[in-house]
């Protein structure tokens, strides 16, 4: 597992099971927000990372998603600090706690015990609240209620499984279901502009806004038109 700095709060933790899989830590002023929680074996790199960088303790976990490689490390990490809150989305819960199939899958599968998690805070006029120095927002597609974390400051957006990237190129996400819903929300990196994103399986991305008329013309296939109505 390796732990590497990514801007002046955020370190990418990653390792490796036939392509990568990336957690982030978010050095927050009462302690450290975790972004996902990757794989079961994660946990006590994950533990280590947060002593590491010498942030406090940790604080919360953030779910980009529920699917498995994103919670994996969660029954472990709980253990040890049993009163850790984890957020996700209130329209991925029921999918990632087994009530209900995630679309194009068959059966319901229980990635995270019931009740676990809660509902990121949304503010009356529906949008999500800031939790941390972190803005989600909602960015459905490769799973219904799959949102990114954009850290204004460092002006960095960890992107879950909105992306996946090779040698620093944005790549449609494997295992997604709807992909005119996920191609349509690529549009959120347009709207924020980053310097930087990260895709959970991939490296990192500089400057992803100028990618996109590349993706949009690599993947418009992929549109609810079939791409014939441009960017
Ligand atoms: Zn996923
Ligand atoms: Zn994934």
């Amino acid at each position: 597992m390796k732990l590497t700095s990514v801007s002046d709060h955020i370190w990418r933790l990653q390792t490796w099971l036939v392509f990568p899989i990336t957690v982030w830590l978010v050095a927050d002023e009462d302690g450290v927000t975790l972004v996902d929680a990757g794989l079961p074996t994660m946990a006590r790199g994950i533990r280590k990372a947060v002593d590491a960088i010498g942030a406090g303790p940790l604080q919360r976990i953030v779910l980009t998603h529920g699917h498995s490689d994103h919670v994996g490390a969660i029954p472990r990490l709980m253990k040890e600090v049993p009163n850790v809150p984890v957020f996700a989305h209130r329209l991925e819960i029921p999918y990632a706690e087994g009530e209900l199939p995630y679309p194009g899958r068959k059966k319901a599968v229980t990635f995270l015990a019931k009740g676990l998690a809660q509902p990121l805070a949304e503010e009356a006029d529906g949008r999500l609240a800031r939790i941390g120095q972190l803005q989600p927002y909602l960015t459905p597609g490769h799973a219904p209620g799959h949102v990114v974390y954009y850290h204004e400051q460092d002006r960095v957006m960890l992107a879950g499984d909105l992306f996946n990237a090779k040698r620093g190129q944005l790549r449609f996400p494997l295992f997604t279901f709807d992909k005119a819903q996920a191609l349509q929300s690529r549009r959120i990196v347009q709207e924020l502009t980053p310097v930087h994103l990260e895709a959970c399986h991939g490296g990192p991305v500089a400057r992803p806004t100028e990618q996109m008329d590349a993706y949009w013309q690599a993947n418009a296939r992929f549109a609810a038109d079939g791409g014939r109505v441009s960017i």
